[in-house]
């Protein structure tokens, strides 16, 4: 949708902003400061992310990110990768959507105490604001997004 928005955090005054999702490539100025935000990719599929490209990928996402940690191994994972594409898709703009192999990236997967498979982490702003474990049907995961999506 053309007036779909997103909230972005300046990082030079700390005002939030409403930006319209297809103005964010654009580079957009903060309203309070002016400050220009660097241009903000919109991922319409997963991005995949590593323990080496997690600060960058994660952390300091303007966008918000939900963050997929999964194994090859768990079935309940690759149960539920479609419906993350699909969301990627659907919420591109919005919010990006990571995921993270917790075998293949044990420094990260430690650092946020992951122990069942999958977990989804909510991050805003560098910080984790929402966590739901175990595998989850694609509403429960929406009505996670409205709330994360919202605040
Ligand atoms: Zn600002």
């Amino acid at each position: 949708m053309a007036d779909e928005t997103v909230l972005v955090r300046c990082r030079t005054c700390g005002t939030r902003n409403r930006i319209p999702v297809a103005r964010l490539k654009d580079g957009p100025r903060c309203g309070r400061c002016k400050n220009s935000f660097p241009p903000i990719a919109a991922p319409s599929r997963p991005v995949v992310v590593t323990d080496r490209t997690f600060a960058d990928e994660v952390l300091a996402s303007l966008l918000p990110v939900m963050l997929d940690c999964w194994a090859a191994w768990c079935a309940p994972c690759g149960a539920m990768a479609p419906v993350l594409d699909d969301l990627a898709r659907g919420y591109a703009g919005r919010l990006k959507v990571a995921k993270l192999n917790v075998d293949q990236n044990p420094v990260t997967a430690s650092r946020y105490s992951v122990l069942s498979l999958p977990t989804l982490l909510f991050f805003r702003d560098g910080k984790v604001v929402d966590t739901a474990a175990g595998a989850l049907p694609r509403q429960e995961i929406e009505r996670y997004l409205w709330r994360f999506l919202a605040r």
